[in-house]
């Protein structure tokens, strides 16, 4: 099973149209299409809208928590969507093999980062690694033992003079300015990240719902673990007319 999450809920303070309306709404998106366009999976697909999120992480922690083993083991995977329309975003990838942060997921997570990386590499567009701390809803699922992987486009975090020359937009601002705050409104966003984002993440599940390579390999930290990417190649774009 792949199982694909956003968290739905906001802080406080603001609507959060783009933490995380964003991620929900670019999932829920992806669902839609799959069920109009007739999709049919390989492998089952799961879509969660998680709560409490930014309680500390209660939703997805509560549906780890009552996983049997059995289950756990059939969770394949856990795709994340946190925040994906920042306004003066940069296209991050979870690094999931820890080469860029020095924090590796559960074994097979470097796979599924290697899924986002070749896909932005073939549309022409830069992508930089973020750190695979745990922050957001994927944490209960690697806590497990499940690899993960996801994308964002930055937060509280300053965009620096490089990404800016990259990414455009503005140096020394905030990613999003309206992080956490009641400013986060629609006015929050843009409508072309979510539009890249949403295509790589519609992108990634499709390659995972279609797969017949195991995520994670079955040679714990061999070199067989990262062959396997090579096979998860999705050939054609069911999502396009
Ligand atoms: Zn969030």
């Amino acid at each position: 099973m792949v199982l694909v999450g956003a968290h739905l809920d906001s802080v406080s303070e603001g609507p959060g149209i783009q933490d995380n309306g964003s991620g929900s709404a670019g999932i829920l998106e992806i669902a839609l299409k799959m069920a109009a366009l007739g999709t049919e999976p390989r492998n089952k697909v799961r879509f969660a809208w998680w709560g409490a999120e930014e309680a500390g992480l209660l939703g997805s922690q509560y549906y780890v928590d009552q996983l049997t083993p059995r289950e756990i083991k059939n969770i394949a995977l856990n795709l994340n969507f946190d925040m994906i329309g920042s306004p003066n975003f940069v296209r991050f990838v979870y690094d999931g093999d820890g080469d860029a942060t020095g924090t590796a997921g559960p074994n097979g997570s470097g796979n599924i980062e290697q899924v986002f990386l070749d896909y932005f590499t073939g549309q022409d567009l830069a992508s930089d690694p973020t750190a695979f701390d745990g922050r957001s809803d994927y944490g209960p699922f690697i806590g497990v033992g499940i690899p993960a992987g996801g994308l964002f486009t930055g937060a509280e975090d300053i965009k620096t003079a490089e990404e800016a020359a990259i990414y455009g937009e503005t140096a020394g601002v905030a990613y999003d300015p309206c992080y956490h705050l009641a400013c986060d409104t629609v006015d929050n966003f843009s409508f072309e990240a979510l539009d890249q984002m949403s295509d790589a993440a519609a992108h990634a599940i499709l390659t995972f719902a279609m797969t017949t390579s195991s995520v994670n390999g079955t040679d714990k930290g061999s070199d067989k673990a990262m062959k396997s990417a090579e096979t998860l190649e999705y050939q054609g774009n069911k999502l396009r007319r």
